[in-house]
């Protein structure tokens, strides 16, 4: 049986001698062979904790060495990997580790207020720290590994365990735990070795937040799996992600739609980036007009994933051949997947047989060798969410006449106008062809004439932009009905986004309400 853990031995194995990871923050190299002794020493570490088979461990860290040499060291004996988003405020990370009850955090020294807020509520769980220049300290995670012992361990584990419990952003509600076997992120990083065409002596950087499942599993894990190389950045930033590039010669990186358009605001003449072979995007909606001007000024191939955590998260590609015949649209369902258009259902999950004709607007749902077990300790949100065994993404897009998916929004995005379905990324992908434009987010504003109004709330590239010529670029565009026209536009400096890149627009709607209510008499 296949195990994270196999993965990653049998790479050992094959490249005991091959550079494995850079930690760019500790400038720190090692080889997969000096890399498993780190994984043995805290393999063991765990086990001296009394941390067994099924028990959970969570990371609080930024990308780090130790967030990379925990995940495999879990893998190894059988405990149950549970990243938490770095962002997340003391109260949010009391909601998951009530729920998760993890036997060891693993946390960013950095972070430590967060902690010291909630660690008493938690006296079931060691809190171990990460310190930037590690002391001899009992509770560092660093004097743990240092006087553990380097043997391999001797753990049964097997493909059917579960190896993650990784929470979703929770836009909508609480965050729940998405649980994962070890042969769904086996199967899940097959899948990316060929879809992103990886090879051993590729060097991968990693900048995109590896608490996530775009950056672990469509880009860290699958290196590992083929014995590339992983340089870790600790968060992205822009200058740094383009030297990098250049110092370590860079051939494949993930970024969310953000950071790409981020790192075009940069002067990229003063970098020498051609050895950067292929860019993978995704996570979040990439307006078109934003792919082409990568593939115009980095120069690079592009591949898009489209999924969710729930699925591995890939359930579909576009490839580098098709980004411009298909601009725009998120590609082929991935191998072994099956991707379905189905008519949506008001109040419940949608029936998977009721497939919409191509062409038409459904809910997006998919099956696939990867999907998770479940949401942990909720019984009621899988069953609907799994229900019939196809998971039902809440996103809604078309299947063409070709089999290529058409992602539009989020079925809680759309706007209903004067009677009329508008879908806020048609709108955006338009203001984004826009050069004084930088980021944009769609909302429908609430309205007693016509239910909503379609609000655009622009940041600017260029000051001087006025709402006349969006309005022009709007009435002049012969792929945007009148009544998708934004009715107001609101200037920002920036748009909330959360760490996987997307646009968190229940914090805009809040603040249009604020705004009414202040206009109110
Ligand atoms: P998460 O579980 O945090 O990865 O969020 C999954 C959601 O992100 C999906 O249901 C989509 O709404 C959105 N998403 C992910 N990838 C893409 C993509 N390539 N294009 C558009 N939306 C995406
Ligand atoms: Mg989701």
């Amino acid at each position: 049986t296949t195990t994270i853990g196999k993965i990653f031995d049998l790479t050992v194995q094959k490249y005991p001698q091959k550079e494995a990871v850079y930690d760019v923050r500790k400038n720190l190299r090692m080889t997969y062979s000096e890399w498993n002794v780190e994984v043995n020493r805290l393999a063991n570490a765990l086990l001296h904790e009394g941390v067994k088979k099924g028990d959970l461990v969570s990371t609080y860290l930024f990308n780090t060495e130790e967030l990379a040499t925990t995940f495999f060291a879990c893998a190894k004996i059988g405990a149950v990997f549970n990243p938490i988003n770095f962002r997340l405020m003391a109260e949010e990370v009391a909601y998951i580790l009530e729920d998760a009850k993890p036997k060891v955090v693993i946390f960013e020294k950095a972070l430590e207020s967060t902690i010291a807020a909630i660690e008493k509520r938690f006296p079931k769980s060691a809190f171990w720290f990460i310190d930037e220049d590690p002391p001899a300290y009992a509770a560092s995670y660093h004097h743990k590994v240092k006087t553990s012992e380097s043997t391999a361990v001797n753990a049964e584990v097997s493909e059917n365990d579960l190896y993650a419990i990784m929470y979703t952003s929770g836009t909508t509600g609480r965050p729940k735990g998405v649980m994962h076997l070890h042969r769904d992120m086996a199967e899940q990083s097959l899948i990316v070795i060929n879809a992103t065409k990886l090879h051993p002596h590729d060097i991968g950087l990693v900048t995109a937040p590896m608490f996530h499942c775009a950056e672990l599993h469509c880009a860290y894990l699958p290196r590992v799996h083929v014995g590339a190389k992983n340089v870790i950045l600790h968060q992205f930033q822009a200058q740094k992600v383009l030297e990098l590039v250049e110092s370590e010669k860079i051939t494949k990186l993930f970024a969310a739609p953000t950071m790409w358009n981020m790192l075009l605001q940069e002067d990229l003449s003063k970098y020498k980036i051609d050895s950067l072979t292929l860019g993978l995007y995704g996570a979040a909606p990439m307006a078109p007009a934003l792919v082409r001007a990568c593939q115009e000024q980095l120069g690079v191939a592009l591949v898009q994933a489209y999924g969710m955590t729930e699925m591995g998260p890939a359930i579909s590609f576009l490839s580098e051949d098709d980004q411009l015949t298909k601009a725009g649209s998120a590609g082929q369902a991935c191998l072994n997947h099956e991707v379905r258009v189905v008519r949506p259902c008001e109040d419940g999950p949608s029936d998977p047989d009721d497939r919409m004709p191509p062409g038409e607007n459904g809910e997006i749902i998919v099956q696939g060798p990867c999907m998770m077990t479940g949401y942990y300790n909720r019984p009621e949100a899988t069953e609907h969410a799994l229900y019939k065994g196809w998971y039902h993404s809440g996103d809604i897009g078309y299947l063409d006449d070709e089999g290529y998916l058409w992602v539009k929004d989020r079925v809680d995005d759309m706007i209903i106008s004067g009677g009329e379905n508008i879908y806020p990324r048609e709108v955006e992908d338009i203001l984004y062809e826009h050069n004084g434009v930088l980021d944009v987010a769609i909302i429908g504003q609430p309205d007693e004439r016509w239910g909503e109004l379609v609000t655009a709330f622009v940041v600017r590239k260029d000051p001087t932009l006025t709402e006349d010529a969006l309005e022009e670029l709007c009435k002049n565009s012969e792929k945007l009905a009148n009544y998708k026209r934004p009715r107001k536009y609101i200037f920002v400096d920036e748009l909330p986004r959360n760490a996987s890149g997307k646009i968190q627009k229940f914090m805009l709607r809040k603040q249009i309400e604020e705004l009414y209510s202040e206009n109110q008499p």
